[in-house]
């Protein structure tokens, strides 16, 4: 057996970024969204529960035009990335934004019309079985148009966004790209981009990154004042509309955004700060190996082992497959058409995007996955994760689109599991010690990033909004905020910190989703308990895990829990399950090295 590595778009639309049927289908998107968008001016606010025909075609209608967006926002992601110098790509992409733009305006208006309803009008369409199966996402919209100001208040705001709070987080990115970092790398000095110095971290000479690290942290010192501001100016109109709103908590945006409660949020840093010991535990063996006294900020991310161990792309998806098949057959079955049907675009060539992604194409009930294979078993890895993203999608293709939109903590939950089968089984059936120690440093890594690195973050950006409220905080306070948050996030088992942090860190100054940290570590504790779930209970578990998929969209993130894991995840115990999975990998480790 041998797969391809080149994925199939034709049968999407054929001829790539100049394919006439993807023409036809951005001009008759386009004209559905303008008859969406003039429709939705003459609608009125149900008055009676009659109206329960009319939003439900205006639903039905919407959620049409979504899946043809989707359809070519994910084929257009397909182009992009497959070959940088694809112009014409490009060009269709601010088509497609400008196309959303007008979209989302739309239907926004719809949410606003909808939550305007009287609570006795309300209560009966909800009710009406023409929209019973909505009742949670309607219920949501509600709540949200309820919370916010007034839809004139609400749409200026909008407006001004635009200049005032999306363009400080644009400014933070302009002068970002304009940075570049002179580095001496194997004899030879290198100017490069903050991103291409950030890779080096993990270089596996110990020297090369001490000097990156020293000149990245030169570098965002030098520009402290500009980011200061931009940081500054974008939390303090965050938190200007926050207060004319009426809401105190700044997490109550990222935590409605996530449809999950503060005592969860709680619960789950409780769990992991009382589960830390076993990590120092990692660092201090982890710095030993380095023959060190204490780790450096430069060394987290380094390996202390030599991992050599290849597999062909061929081996790589034999690998997946046979592991698959021992927690869930359906999903083997899944990924084999997947690789069989051309869904993949792994081929190692030069003018493809770095990175990964999985990306829908809803129309056609199918995904596409892009990454560049070049063999270690981190690829596998990767390989398997966004191969359980397809899934997740797969798994929903019968659920009304509506019902279909998770929230970033739950989004992670089937890639990080199929992740899981794959990065277990590699430390199984590794090929020498060496190897084994390499994958399992890898594997806890991500757990000390998820537990330590995310939750320095989180202590930082939840001090920095206090301090804000009282104003203007200098580039010397954040500094000093996150040299602590560091400090204690990882438990003063680090020598050096990187002050910086609250600059270099793209996060902070991500304006579309606030607090864009705590919801990584959720779903990967989120996920882990249902793996452990699943090694309990094998097979058998698939369906069960299959239900849960399909209600991700549909639910708070404690009902969801409730439902499909019998478990409550505001108290302590439900976190630990999957941290006492992490302290397991830890514990080999320190028994491998000792
Ligand atoms: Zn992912």
């Amino acid at each position: 057996m041998s797969y391809s590595q080149i994925w199939d778009l034709d049968v999407f639309f054929e001829g790539g970024s100049d394919s006439p049927q993807l023409r036809t289908h951005l001009d008759e998107t386009k004209i559905k969204v303008d008859q969406f968008a003039g429709k939705l001016q003459t609608f009125e606010t149900p008055a009676t529960q009659s109206a329960a025909g009319s939003v439900a075609q205006l639903l039905e209608e919407g959620s049409t035009i979504q899946l043809q967006i989707g359809q070519a926002s994910g084929f257009i992601s397909c182009l992009e990335a497959q070959d940088m110098n694809d112009t014409q790509a490009n060009t269709l992409r601010s088509e497609v934004t400008q196309i959303v733009a007008t979209f989302r305006s739309a239907f926004n208006s719809l949410e606003q019309k909808l939550a305007n309803t009287d609570q006795t009008v309300w209560d009966q369409l909800i009710q009406d079985k023409q929209l019973s199966d909505f009742r949670f996402v309607l219920e949501e919209w509600r709540a949200k148009a309820k919370e916010q100001l007034s839809e004139d208040e609400e749409s200026l705001i909008s407006a001004l966004s635009v200049d005032g709070y999306h363009a400080w987080g644009q400014m933070y990115n302009t002068i970002v790209g304009q940075m570049t970092i002179r580095v001496t790398v194997e004899g030879k000095e290198k100017e490069l981009s903050v991103g291409q110095a950030n890779n080096l971290l993990s270089h596996e000479d110990s020297a090369v990154r001490k000097e990156v690290y020293e000149k990245l942290e030169e570098a965002w010192k030098s520009k402290e004042a500009l980011f200061a501001r931009t940081l500054n100016h974008l939390a303090g109109f965050r938190l200007n509309v926050y207060q004319k709103r009426g809401w105190e908590n700044v997490l109550k945006e990222p935590l409605d955004y996530n449809r999950m409660q503060q005592e969860t949020l709680d619960a789950m840093w409780g769990a992991i700060t009382k589960h830390k010991t076993t990590f120092v535990k990692f660092l201090e063996r982890k710095a030993k190996l380095m023959g060190k006294e204490q780790l450096d900020w430069y060394d987290l991310n380094a390996s202390t082992q030599d991992n050599n161990q290849k597999l062909s792309y061929d081996e790589g998806a034999e690998f997946i497959l046979k592991h698959f098949q021992t927690f869930s057959p359906k999903m083997a079955d899944f990924a084999k058409m997947a690789f069989e049907d051309r869904w993949i675009e792994a081929e190692d060539r030069s003018g493809k995007r770095p990175g990964g992604f999985c990306t829908g194409l809803p129309l056609s009930n199918q995904s596409r996955i892009f990454m560049t294979y070049s063999g270690s078993m981190s690829n596998v890895a990767t390989l398997a994760h966004e191969l359980g993203h397809a899934y997740h999608s797969y798994v929903l293709r019968d659920v009304h689109p509506l019902n279909r939109r998770y929230a970033m903590n739950v989004a992670e939950t089937a890639s990080t599991f199929a992740e899981m089968i794959v990065a277990d089984a590699s430390v199984k059936e590794a090929q020498s010690e060496e190897n084994k120690i390499a994958l399992l440093e890898d594997k806890i890594q991500r757990s000390v990033a998820f537990f330590m690195n995310i939750h320095s973050r989180f202590l930082f950006e939840t001090r920095f909004y206090e301090e804000r409220k009282n104003g203007f905080v200098t580039a010397d306070r954040l500094n000093a905020l996150t040299d602590e948050a560091q400090r204690e996030a990882y438990v003063d088992t680090i020598a050096t910190t990187s002050p910086s942090y609250w600059s270099n860190k793209l996060h902070f100054h991500i304006t579309g989703v606030p607090f864009y940290n705590f919801p990584y570590t959720f779903g990967y504790l989120f996920s882990l308990a249902i793996y452990a779930k699943a090694l309990e209970e094998g097979t058998d578990y698939e369906d069960q895990y299959i239900a849960l998929l399909q209600d991700t969209a549909r639910m708070t993130t404690e009902d969801l829990a409730k439902k499909h894991l019998g478990a409550d995840i505001t108290k302590e115990d439900f976190w630990e399950k999957g941290i006492a999975l992490c302290e397991k990998d830890v514990e080999e480790y320190l028994r491998l090295t000792d």
